[in-house]
């Protein structure tokens, strides 16, 4: 999404020279990557489009992912942006010789670059979790982010291993298909019921007729997303999140009959603490007859399934890994070596850091988007990615113009940033008292902790005093 939206944007801004690498042999990055059943966004589809290609023809309020996939695809083939694209090239190396960035690839290719932009992504090295036995598993077993689709499902025992935004969809595609569904749970969450209605003909022929139609409605949805969640989470006493909780709260009451089964669905933790998860149909799934929540402590993976602590075995024929992301990777394993041997895994060592997400010191012209610590939680994705381009871009503007020859943001400025914003991290909802990938080692959460109307004044225009010009 991010690599398609800048080389869009470049060539918009007259630029020619612009290469796109690609480690897999066609794009659409998470889109591509992740193909289990259920999977949607949970973002509106009018609002998760880039804001220069609105998609008149989306089939619900909630897009499936095959067709985000789609539209991808389209726009960069639209675009011309496909032609740009170098496949099965993924980028090993990147070492700034003093004027320009040295690039390697997996094939041997090399090449140079004035900027290199990292549209790498966040959510896409797979976690594999820290259970005894998964390799004695003698059924299929694999990550939710490398679905097997040769494995067949119908009749089948189906594991699943974690209760996240994926398991959930997951859960509420499968229990009607196969034979046996087993939730392996270690911490509920809270879930609001939005219905995820088809957008229907009629209003699908006023989109194409008017296009005034979608930027309104794009709008209306953004304004909406940002005052009832985006803004709601980095306030932990905004009466928003208030309302958010009730409604988690009456869903559950709502929706799940049995009382022992309601318990153990019931989170601990305030609604929005980790990532909220909406599903129309998670709840009545995981009450059907065959399908059965597990709360007991996972103990190992033996051959025939898997032994939880009170010595039970369930016994499965597929197991899958729903157990979510290395989110601290970013444009790693790519080795990154800037400014006088500078390594970027060594200053990452600890933790990713960069001067308002979007630069590191003694990185000059390497330009990340949704990089770390920025709005991943509470905002869509690629109006992030949007805003922190036409923020990029000012900076490339500076070089183009001969201003400078190198760019990157000041130690002084990206300390003082890391300060504020750890500072901030504390009045929001993430840290009252879950645990979620969103918080680092430390417990701080590595994400934008202000509103999104204060990300998008950081990113109208570059503070150019913290930058080092050369
Ligand atoms: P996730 O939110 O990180 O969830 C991982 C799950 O695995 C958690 O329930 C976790 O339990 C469990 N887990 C991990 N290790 C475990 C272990 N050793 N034993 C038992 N359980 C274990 O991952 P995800 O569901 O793939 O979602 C990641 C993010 O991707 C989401 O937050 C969202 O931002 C994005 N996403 C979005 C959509 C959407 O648009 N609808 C769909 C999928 C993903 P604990 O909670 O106890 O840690």
């Amino acid at each position: 999404m991010a690599g398609i939206l800048s080389a869009i944007k470049l060539r918009e801004a007259g630029y020619t020279d612009v290469t796109v690498y690609e480690k897999a042999d066609r794009l659409g990055g998470t889109w591509r990557e992740n193909t289990y059943p259920g999977i949607a966004c949970d973002v509106p589809s009018h609002l998760y489009t880039y804001t220069f290609a609105p998609n008149p023809e989306w089939s619900h309020a909630f897009a499936p992912g095959p067709e985000i996939l789609a539209y991808f695809q389209n726009v960069a083939s639209r675009y011309g942006i496909d032609q740009l694209i170098r496949y099965g090239n993924e980028v090993r190396r990147l070492e700034h010789d003093g004027s320009r960035w040295c690039l390697e690839t997996s094939t041997g290719e090399r090449d140079e670059a004035d900027v290199v932009i990292a549209a790498t992504g966040v959510l896409h090295h797979p976690r594999y979790p820290d259970i005894g036995g998964l390799d004695d598993f003698a059924g299929n077993i694999f990550h939710s982010a490398r679905w097997d689709h040769s494995v067949p499902l119908e009749d089948a025992r189906i594991g699943v291993i974690g209760t996240g935004s994926s398991a959930v969809q997951i859960t509420g595609a499968l229990t009607d298909r196969v034979g046996e569904f087993h939730l392996f749970q270690r911490t509920p969450q809270w879930v609001l019921p939005v219905d995820n209605p088809p957008i229907s003909d009629a209003d699908r022929a006023r989109y194409r007729a008017d296009r005034g139609l979608m930027t309104k409605l794009r709008t209306d949805l953004n304004t909406g997303f940002i005052q009832s969640f985006a803004n709601a989470v980095v306030d932990a006493d905004s009466p928003a999140l208030q309302m958010l909780q009730k409604a988690a709260r009456a869903n559950l009451e709502d929706k799940v009959s049995d009382p022992g089964l309601r318990e153990k669905l019931r989170p601990e933790y305030r609604a929005g603490c980790k990532r909220l998860i909406i599903s129309p149909n998670f709840y009545d799934a995981i009450q059907r007859p065959n399908a059965r929540l597990v709360t007991e402590r996972i103990d190992r993976v033996e051959a025939d399934g898997v032994r939880t602590a009170d010595g039970e075995l369930h016994r499965l024929d597929v197991l899958v890994l729903a157990t979510g992301f290395r989110v601290d990777r970013f444009l790693r394993p790519i080795e990154v070596i800037g400014r006088n041997g500078v390594r970027l895994d060594d200053i990452w060592g600890q933790r990713p850091f960069a001067y308002l997400s979007v630069t590191v010191p003694d990185f000059p012209n390497l330009f990340l988007l949704n990089g770390p610590n920025g709005p991943v939680g509470n905002f869509s994705l690629i109006d992030v990615a949007e805003a922190q381009f036409a923020y990029l871009l000012q900076l490339i503007e500076l070089l183009r113009g001969g201003e400078c020859r190198q760019i990157s943001a000041s130690r002084d400025a990206t300390a003082r940033f890391e300060a504020q914003r750890v500072e901030a991290a504390k009045k929001t909802v993430w840290v009252t008292g879950c645990h979620s990938w969103y918080l680092d080692e430390r417990g701080i959460p590595a994400a934008w902790p202000w509103s999104f109307t204060r990300f998008e004044e950081a990113m109208a225009r570059p503070e150019l005093a913290d930058y080092l010009l050369v």
